[in-house]
C-alpha cells in the first residue's frame, strides 16, 4: 500500500470524526505529541506492546494532520529529501554526515519511490541512516522528531515566505511532514518495530477503540472512570 493509499484508508476511518471534533492542524499535531510522548513512555516503561501502539498510533496521527491539507505530495516530498541513491546532505550511502550537516541537495524524485509503502522506506530509511541512527540513540532520534514536529507548527502559523503561492506552501508543508515521517520511522528502526506490521495490527479492523470504521467514538470517551479527549486512548 503506498503512502497516499494509507493516507486514504485514514481518511477514510478518521475523517469525518477529525474534521467534526478536531478544531484545526495545530490541535492535530498536539496529538500527534501526544502519540510520540506514549512512545517515549513506553520506552522507559520496557513496555514493548505498548510502544507497538504508540508507534501505530503516532503514524495514524500523523496521517489525521497530512489529511487536514488534501492531496499534499508527501511521497513525492519524501522522495526528493531522501534519495534513492544516497543522504541528500552528504550525498554517501550510507550516510556519514557530520553534527554539522552540510546542505541538503534534494533530488527528482524517483518514480518508483512514489509507489512505496510504510514498510520499503523504512527499510531503505534504516539502509542510509540506520546504522547513524543506531549510534546516536533513541533520545537523540526522539529530540530530532520533536524539532521537526516543531516546524511543522511554525509553518502551520504561517512562518514561510509570505509571498509564496499555494503551491509553493503546500510543498513546503509537504517537505516539513516529510521529516516528521523520516524521524517517526527512525525512532520505529531504533526500537526495531516493523512500524507497517503494527500498523495494520492496531488498525486494519477499524478503529481500535470503538471497533468500527468510519471511527464512531464520540469526542470525549469514558476510560475506566476518566473522561478523555480523543487522542489519548
Ligand atoms: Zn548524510
Ligand atoms: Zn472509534
Amino acid at each position: 500500500m503506498t503512502l497516499e493509499s494509507l493516507g486514504l484508508y485514514f481518511k477514510r476511518l478518521y475523517g469525518k470524526r477529525s474534521r467534526l471534533c478536531i478544531s484545526g492542524p495545530l490541535e492535530r499535531m498536539a496529538y500527534l505529541k501526544g502519540a510520540i510522548e506514549s512512545v517515549q513512555r513506553s520506552v522507559r516503561k520496557g513496555d514493548k506492546k505498548q510502544l507497538e501502539r504508540s508507534l501505530a498510533g503516532a503514524v495514524a496521527w500523523f496521517f489525521c494532520v497530512v489529511e487536514h491539507y488534501e492531496e499534499l505530495p508527501l511521497a513525492r516530498a519524501m522522495a526528493s529529501k531522501y534519495s534513492l541513491r544516497h543522504c541528500t546532505y552528504c550525498r554517501r550511502m550510507p550516510c556519514a554526515c557530520k553534527s554539522r550537516r552540510q546542505a541538503i541537495k534534494e533530488v527528482k524524485p524517483n518514480r518508483r519511490q512514489l509507489k512505496w509503502g510504510l514498510a520499503q522506506w523504512c527499510h531503505h530509511l534504516d539502509t542510509v541512516y540506520g546504522m547513524a541512527n543506531r549510534r546516536d540513540g533513541l533520545d537523540r532520534a526522539i529530540n530530532r522528531l520533536g524539532e521537526e514536529m516543531t516546524e511543522v507548527d511554525r509553518a502551520i502559523v504561517g512562518r514561510f515566505n509570505l509571498r509564496s503561492t499555494p503551491d509553493q506552501i503546500q510543498w513546503y508543508l509537504a517537505r516539513e511532514l516529510a521529516d516528521v515521517l523520516a524521524w517517526i520511522i527512525a525512532v520505529a528502526n531504533i526500537c526495531q518495530v516493523n512500524l507497517e506490521v503494527v500498523t495494520w495490527r492496531v488498525y486494519r479492523k477499524g478503529c481500535p477503540v470503538c471497533r468500527k470504521s468510519p471511527c464512531a467514538c464520540p469526542p470525549v470517551l469514558s476510560v475506566g472512570r476518566e473522561l478523555r479527549r480523543i487522542g489519548s486512548i
